[in-house]
């Protein structure tokens, strides 16, 4: 045990380094969203100014949504209006996420942003509704210490290549498939 320790206090002494992370949280189960949005209650905490990008959903009814709004130090851009198999125009979703990526862009390149969170944006790069190489090269010329959190299933492998720290959320188990409804406080 006393041998564990100290190669542990030897990793903790060695983990110095300060910058701007990228964090990818992926994977098919639940958990994504609600973890992007935990970090930014933590940033906010620490008087961290946090915006946040809302891609493909375009529901604003969601609990974190009306909490956060209340918070000065949080932007909160809701930019989707929804899965392509509901507007069945993919034009038109073509043409939302490159308007919502220019709200995404003003933030990337705006280092009064301490976290900027891009929630939903893996679909937008896997249906190819955003051009991904652009999509990366913008994030990687953000404020040095600018952290982002990108969430969305099937993150792509540009996206894992570039993160500092990636999570994939496995599906064990999901109350909607016993039949219950989203709920409240749980789910949105
Ligand atoms: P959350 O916002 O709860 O953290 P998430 O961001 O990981 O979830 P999304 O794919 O964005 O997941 O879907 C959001 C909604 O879908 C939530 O209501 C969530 O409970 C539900 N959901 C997430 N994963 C599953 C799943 N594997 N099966 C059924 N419903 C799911
Ligand atoms: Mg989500």
């Amino acid at each position: 045990m006393a041998r564990k320790k100290a190669l542990i206090d030897a990793a903790i002494d060695r983990a110095d380094q300060e910058k701007g992370l990228l964090l990818v949280l992926t994977g098919n189960g639940k958990g994504k969203s609600s973890s992007a949005f935990g970090m930014a209650a933590r940033a906010v905490g620490h008087g961290m100014k946090v915006g946040v990008a809302q891609f493909i959903k375009g529901r604003t009814d969601t609990g974190e949504e009306a909490f956060f709004r209340r918070c000065p130090e949080i932007e909160w851009h809701v930019l989707g209006e929804g899965f392509t198999w509901d507007t069945q125009d993919r034009e038109r979703d073509i043409a939302k996420a490159r308007e919502g990526w220019e709200v995404a862009r003003r933030m990337l390149s705006d280092a009064s942003f301490n976290l900027v969170i891009l929630d939903e944006l893996t679909y937008t790069m896997n249906y190819g509704y955003l051009d991904s190489d652009r999509v990366m090269a913008d994030i990687a010329a953000r404020p040095h210490g600018q952290h982002v959190v990108v969430t969305g299933r099937a993150a792509s492998d540009a996206l894992i290549a570039a993160a500092d720290t990636v999570t994939e959320m496995a599906d064990v188990k999901h109350a909607w498939r016993a039949g219950i409804k989203a709920q409240p406080g749980i789910d949105l």
